[in-house]
């Protein structure tokens, strides 16, 4: 599926219809350039998992975990980027079985870093691309994991 957003607004209703189909131990893999509002989606899906507090991008670590109804998860990869597994369980602590897990800059997570990062009851749930199509404009797709 493929939406055009026309509002920071409209990406974070995206991000909530989303979350409302996502389980315990979903992963979802939100791609797009800086700005192309990765962070605004999963801002959305948090707000539909009952997540109430600030949710902006990991700055200072590659991952915070939000109190929610059940735990969830947001990582960003940047960092991590044209790495291999240099450090087994870096993520382990984040996508857990019982967590909804966002993932912003998840190009390390496309090689043999999945397999370790996939524990038990952990599943790629979705693939979320965002791309910028001119003003507030935002083409964004949606696959099955
Ligand atoms: P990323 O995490 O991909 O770097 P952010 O979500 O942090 O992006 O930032 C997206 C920026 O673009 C925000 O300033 C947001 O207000 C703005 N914006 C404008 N139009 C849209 C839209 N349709 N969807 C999402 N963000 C938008
Ligand atoms: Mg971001």
């Amino acid at each position: 599926m493929t939406v055009r957003t026309r509002s920071p607004d409209e990406t974070e209703a995206l991000g909530a219809r989303i979350a409302a189909e996502l389980g315990a131990g979903d992963v979802v893999l939100v791609s797009g350039d800086l700005g192309a509002g990765k962070t605004t989606l999963v801002r959305g899906a948090c707000r539909e998992l009952g997540v109430e507090g600030p949710v902006t991008s990991p700055t200072f670590t590659i991952g915070r975990r939000y109190e929610g109804p059940r735990p969830v998860s947001h990582l960003d990869l940047y960092r991590l980027e044209g790495l291999g597994p240099e450090e087994p369980g870096l993520l382990e602590d984040y996508l857990t079985a019982d967590a909804v897990s966002f993932v912003e800059w998840p190009a390390s997570l496309e090689g043999d870093f999945a397999a370790e990062a996939f524990g038990a009851g952990v599943r790629l749930a979705r693939r979320v691309h965002l791309r910028h199509a001119g003003g507030d404009d935002r083409e964004i797709s949606v696959e099955e994991g």
